[in-house]
C-alpha cells in the first residue's frame, strides 16, 4: 500500500541530514527509497488478475535505479519517444518494451525496430503508412495497436484528460473503420489490439471503473472492425491512476482489480488487458530534501526561502497544488506551530511549493522533506533555470521499514 506521506521515514530522514552535512552549501536533494518502491510494485503485482499485464510508463521516472528495481515486477516497459529507447539501450534494460505517443519520427520508428519493440502503438493515419513503410525495410511485420481516443461519458473526465475530447492523441472511433483497414492492408503492420490511455491523476476508483467498463463494452465492436477478429487479442487500458498529494485517500489499486477480475470472467472472449501506470507507481518512494537559506517575513507573510525550486521540482506548480512538506528541525523544539510559505531559489513569485506549512520555531538550516516526489518531478523540471547547480540524487536501499522509524508531520 502506499505509504502515509505525512511521515519521513527515519531512514529518509537520516539521509537528508547525512547530505547537508557532507554539503558545504544548503542542501537540496531526491532521496528514493528502493526498497519502498520494490515493495509497493510486488504489492500492486500482488493484486492484478489472471490475464492482466502490468507495464510501466518510464516516462514518470526514468532513472536507471528505478527501472532496474521494477524490472523484475513487472512485464515491461511503455516508452514514449526515441530518448527513452536509447536509456533502456544504454542501461540494458533488456524487458519488453512497447512505444506510443503522439509525434514519433522515422528515426523513433527505425531505432524501435532495431531494438526488437513488442509493440507501438500508432496515433494517426500517418504513422500507420510510415511504420508500414520503415518496417518493411526490415523485412519483419511489426505488431501494432491502435491508439483510440473514445467517446466517454462526461462524468469520467479528470484534471488532464488525453480522450473523450479534441487532443492530439489516437483516432476517433468514426475514424476507426478506415483505420482498422489501412493496418490490415499494410503487408508490414499486424494488428494485435487496441489501445487508450485517457486521463491522468484518477483518484476515485469507481470513476476509473466506470471508464473501464465503457471500454470493455465498446471493445467487441472494436475487434469486429478487423479482416480477422480472432488475431486481435490485446485491449491496453494505459495508466492514469492518481496520487492524491493531500496524502489521504489514495487510489484503491485492489478494488480496481478485483472487480476488473470479475468483469473480464463474465466476458465470453476477455481481451488480454494491459495496464501501464507511471505516477501510481513510482510517485511515492521519492522525497525532494530542501535547506532553509532564510527566513523573511513580507506583507505579512512568512517566507522559508529554501535551498533548490520548482527548478528541480516543478511537480506542485504543474498541479497547482500547495505540496505537503514535513519540517525536521535541528533541535527538537516547543511552541507553537507558524504558517509560512516554502519557497526556492528563483527570481519569479511563481516559484512557490507550498502555502500555509504549521512550522515551530523554523530556524535557518532546518531541512524540508516534500514526500510523493518520485514520479514527474525533477524529470519535468527546467533545471538549467538561472544556472543553479542540478540537485543531489540518492537512491537509497533502507531495508524493511518499522512504524516507530517515522517522524510525524507537524500537519499541512
Ligand atoms: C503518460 C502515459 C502513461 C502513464 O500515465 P500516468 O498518469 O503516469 O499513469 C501511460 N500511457 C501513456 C500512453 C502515457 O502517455
Amino acid at each position: 500500500m502506499p505509504p502515509n506521506p505525512l511521515m519521513v521515514p527515519e531512514p529518509i530522514a537520516a539521509c537528508a541530514r547525512r547530505l547537508a552535512e557532507q554539503e558545504a552549501d544548503p542542501l537540496a536533494a531526491f532521496i528514493y527509497d528502493l526498497d519502498a518502491l520494490e515493495t509497493h510494485i510486488q504489492w500492486l503485482r500482488s493484486h492484478l488478475p489472471d490475464g492482466v499485464d502490468l507495464f510501466y510508463a518510464i516516462k514518470a521516472n526514468s532513472e536507471p535505479a528505478v527501472l532496474r528495481t521494477l524490472a523484475p515486477w513487472v512485464d515491461g516497459f511503455d516508452v514514449s519517444s526515441g530518448g527513452e529507447i536509447q536509456k533502456l539501450i544504454e542501461h540494458d534494460i533488456t524487458q519488453p518494451f512497447i512505444f506510443s505517443g503522439p509525434g514519433k519520427l522515422d528515426s523513433d520508428f527505425r531505432l524501435a525496430l532495431e531494438a526488437r519493440v513488442e509493440q507501438i502503438h500508432l496515433e494517426s493515419h500517418d504513422e500507420i503508412q510510415r511504420l508500414n513503410t520503415i518496417a518493411a525495410e526490415t523485412g519483419r511485420r511489426q505488431r501494432v495497436l491502435i491508439r483510440v481516443n473514445p467517446t466517454l461519458p462526461d462524468a469520467l473526465s479528470t484534471k488532464l484528460a488525453m480522450a473523450g475530447q479534441p487532443t492530439p492523441f489516437g483516432l476517433e472511433e468514426r475514424q476507426l473503420t478506415d483505420a482498422v483497414i489501412q493496418v490490415d492492408e499494410s503487408e508490414y503492420l499486424e494488428l494485435c489490439g487496441f489501445h487508450v490511455h485517457a486521463m491522468s491523476h484518477q483518484t476515485d476508483v469507481y470513476r476509473h471503473l466506470g471508464l473501464l467498463d465503457s471500454l470493455l463494452d465498446k471493445w467487441p465492436i472494436w475487434r469486429a472492425l478487423a479482416e480477422e477478429p480472432a488475431k486481435v487479442t490485446q485491449l491496453n487500458l494505459g495508466g492514469g491512476m492518481g496520487v492524491n498529494y493531500q496524502g489521504i485517500d489514495q487510489f484503491d489499486w485492489p478494488t480496481l482489480c478485483w472487480h476488473l477480475a470479475r468483469r473480464l470472467a463474465w466476458l465470453p472472449e476477455p481481451p488480454r488487458i494491459r495496464f501501464e501506470p507511471g505516477r501510481f507507481v513510482t510517485a511515492h518512494c521519492g522525497y525532494y530534501v530542501m535547506q532553509i537559506i532564510d527566513l523573511k517575513h513580507n506583507h505579512g507573510e512568512d517566507f522559508a526561502v529554501c535551498r533548490g525550486g520548482t527548478h528541480h521540482f516543478r511537480l506542485p506548480v504543474a498541479q497547482g497544488h500547495s505540496h505537503p512538506v514535513v519540517h525536521l528541525p535541528q533541535n527538537a523544539c516547543e511552541g507553537e506551530a507558524r504558517p509560512l510559505t516554502v519557497v526556492g531559489q528563483l527570481c519569479t513569485p511563481k516559484d512557490v511549493l507550498a502555502r500555509g506549512v504549521p512550522m515551530v520555531n523554523p530556524q535557518r538550516g532546518d531541512l524540508l522533506v516534500l514526500p510523493m516526489a518520485g514520479a514527474y518531478g525533477y524529470n519535468i523540471s527546467h533545471a538549467d533555470f538561472l544556472c543553479h547547480p542540478r540537485p543531489v540524487q540518492q537512491f537509497i536501499r533502507p531495508g524493511a521499514l518499522r512504524v516507530n522509524d517515522t517522524l510525524a508531520l507537524e500537519a499541512v
